[in-house]
């Protein structure tokens, strides 16, 4: 039964969006924030993008946002943001596509 009740809730966290892909205010405002302490969108040459950070998912905007092609939510940073930009705390290559 206690199995049952923890895939339930499980299942209830995983369908939930998260506020930032809803209130463009917290969206834009966590997306500041990583501006200001992780260089989010600074030009870097090493290939540690958004979209092969650890930190990216693409399936919660597939699920929660209309427009959301070449975005991704940042797991670690809560807003969403390019694929093709990068921030300071990059957390490793992903090893699939999500
Ligand atoms: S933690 Fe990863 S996904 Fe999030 S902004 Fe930084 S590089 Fe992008």
């Amino acid at each position: 039964m206690k199995l049952i009740i923890k895939l339930h809730e499980s299942k209830l966290s995983i369908s939930k969006c998260p506020e930032a892909t809803k209130n463009p205010k917290v969206n834009a405002k966590n997306k500041q924030h990583a501006i200001e302490e992780y260089e989010y969108g600074k030009p870097q040459v090493k290939g540690e993008l958004c979209e092969n950070c650890k930190a990216w998912n693409t399936k919660i905007v597939e699920k929660c946002v209309d427009d959301g092609e070449g975005l991704g939510f940042c797991e670690m940073h809560d807003f969403m943001c390019m694929g093709k930009k990068w921030c300071n705390t990059w957390a490793g290559q992903k090893k699939s596509k999500d």
